[in-house]
């Protein structure tokens, strides 16, 4: 497997380090290609005054700081312009037309934000204290209704489309280590997963298999869960491998974790990203840059 991610937050938004910061530990670390995601803009769209999202007036020097990293970079390492998305029922969503005048070269998918059938939404990608308040405040303390909902959002992103890669599937186990709020084992979880799994089977999108609460200590798999990657492969979604590295430190990280998590699962490939609109499949054994560098330039290094 050779290792790349198409997933990567820098200082523009909630990470940590520049652009070039993280293409010179990508280059390091063996990998064939990086694909940087900030937090797209919300404020405008949203109304959401946020610090873990890109700013709109930085949103220009951001693409360009990615353009010039290319430039550098260009004959070693690939690097790739995107964004990673929220999608906010009835405000905004990778289907938005503007992102695509943008130029840029793939678009990750997320839900960080559920709408509740009571009013108003709540952010589970928080932390245990604020993600215990807004259940209590927005959902009724209903942690079902919430999984619920979570699945629906999800649902409406990926027939709503746009995207090229679904972000962190089952980021709802983030606050439910213990199984506190909802049974994440019941027939009803597996349910809306595998009804998920069956739709994105019919976009053009990839599943990432993401160890950013590896890397962050935040939960003890990757996202999705074996479980879910399972009925993943059973719908035949191509998946890939990203780190959501906030820190240039965490490429690469709980790579072996997620490989062994694709195997146990059935896939013998991830795939590679190689610039729009091509995805290139990349055995899971096999000699660490054994099958021909994407790069041309760069000699296999072991990974
Ligand atoms: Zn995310
Ligand atoms: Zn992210």
């Amino acid at each position: 497997m050779r290792y790349s991610s198409m997933h990567t937050h820098t200082a523009f938004c909630d990470g940590h380090g520049g652009v070039e910061d993280f293409c010179r530990a990508a280059w390091d670390r063996g990998f064939v290609s990086l694909g940087f995601s900030a937090h797209a803009p919300v404020y405008r769209k949203t109304g959401i005054v946020s610090d873990w999202h890109l700013q709109e007036e930085q949103l220009s020097a951001y693409l360009e700081a990615v353009h010039a990293a290319r430039r550098r970079w260009e004959g070693k390492l690939p690097v790739y312009l995107g964004l990673e998305v929220d999608y906010i029922p009835g405000l905004m969503g990778p289907q938005d037309a503007d992102y695509r005048g943008l130029g840029l070269d793939y678009l990750i998918g997320s839900v960080h934000y559920v709408p509740s059938p009571w009013g108003g939404m709540m952010l589970v990608d928080s932390s245990a204290e604020e993600f215990q308040r807004d259940l209590g405040g927005v959902f009724r303390h209903d942690g079902e209704a919430l999984m619920e909902a979570y699945w629906d959002a999800q649902l409406g992103m990926i027939r709503a489309g746009g995207f090229d890669i679904l972000g962190h599937m089952d980021l709802i186990k983030k606050n439910n280590a213990q199984e506190q709020w909802f049974s994440s084992s019941s027939e009803g979880y597996n349910r809306r997963a595998a009804a998920n799994a069956a739709a994105l089977a019919h976009s053009s999108a990839v599943v990432e298999v993401n160890t950013g609460g590896l890397n962050r200590g935040s939960v003890q798999e990757t996202y999705p869960s074996a479980a879910i990657l399972r009925l993943l492969w059973e719908q035949g979604v191509p998946a890939i491998v990203t780190a959501d590295a906030h820190r240039p430190e965490h490429l690469g990280g709980f790579y072996e974790t997620a490989r062994e998590t694709l195997l146990r699962a059935g896939y013998t490939h991830a795939l590679l990203f190689t610039g729009q609109p091509q995805w290139t499949p990349d055995p899971l054994l096999g000699q660490p840059g054994g099958a021909g560098g994407l790069t041309g330039a760069a000699p296999p290094r072991p990974v």
